[in-house]
């Protein structure tokens, strides 16, 4: 399989000539580390104590949104209201805690080398990333040597509108100073995805967790990858053809 048609078509959706990328906008729940089980069964738990009902695989859904979003958009489900602000912070405080309960976290098997071939290309980096839960973001440094500097961040608390929004990739790239056909979005979940293709990034869809291929496509993914690991074996190629690839039309 060549990525030619695949480049082509997110070309001509967003009437670019050509994308050239020289920054990488990475996600990181479920993209760095296999961290949605926890979430998702972190939430359950919370949210089924609050007599709130729902089942574990939808928060795979909700993947992305701030934990604000996610709360108030149960409770409009459950109950026909959101809360205030200050409940807010108190239940995600509680999410944050059975997080902290679950088992350790690991890094998403592949993504480093991943991460490796972006640092190689010289490209800069920026985390994009819907969490406001430090515990993963402080071990990023020891996990991930070198990739992000301290400054290079978009988190929950950077943004007004989280995904499926797009401004935090809008955000990211202003961060990164360059456009948005400069630019490379790695994403795993439907929101995250529609985030970065409403922003006009050549968004890289990887299946880490229960979510099909299909629904990242759907939400607007311009290749998807079935694992972090047939990424890093494929990214010199779709790179080396997204380089290659211009647009048929004269878009002048
Ligand atoms: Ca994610």
């Amino acid at each position: 399989m060549s990525f030619t048609e695949e480049i082509k078509l997110f070309l001509s959706r967003h009437h670019y000539n050509r994308v050239n990328p020289r920054a990488a906008l990475i996600d990181m729940d479920g993209t760095l580390y296999d961290s949605m089980v926890n979430h998702t069964a972190a939430w359950h738990k919370m949210m089924l104590g609050l007599g709130v009902k729902c089942n574990r695989d939808e928060f795979y859904l909700y993947e992305g949104m701030t934990g604000a979003a996610t709360i108030n958009l149960l409770f409009r489900r459950a109950f026909g209201h959101e809360v205030s602000p200050e409940e807010c912070a108190r239940l995600y405080k509680r999410k944050t805690e059975l997080f902290a309960e679950m088992p350790p976290v690991e890094p998403v098997e592949g993504a480093k080398l991943v991460m490796e071939k972006i640092m190689e290309r010289g490209w800069e980096r920026v985390l994009v990333t819907g969490s406001g839960q430090s515990s993963l973001i402080n071990r990023l440094p020891d996990d991930y040597p070198g990739l992000f500097r301290d400054d290079m961040r978009i988190t929950s608390h950077s943004v007004k509108n989280g995904k499926p929004h797009p401004e935090p990739y809008l955000k990211a790239l202003e961060l990164a100073g360059v456009k948005p056909w400069e630019a490379i979005v790695i994403e795993n979940a439907p929101l995250g995805v529609k985030s970065g293709d409403s922003a006009g990034i050549f968004t890289i869809g990887v299946t880490t967790g229960p979510i099909p291929a299909r629904e990242l496509r759907r939400a607007g993914a311009a290749v998807v990858f079935d694992s972090m690991e047939s990424f890093a074996g494929e990214f010199d190629r779709l790179i080396d053809a997204i380089l290659n690839t211009s647009s048929d039309s004269n878009v002048n």
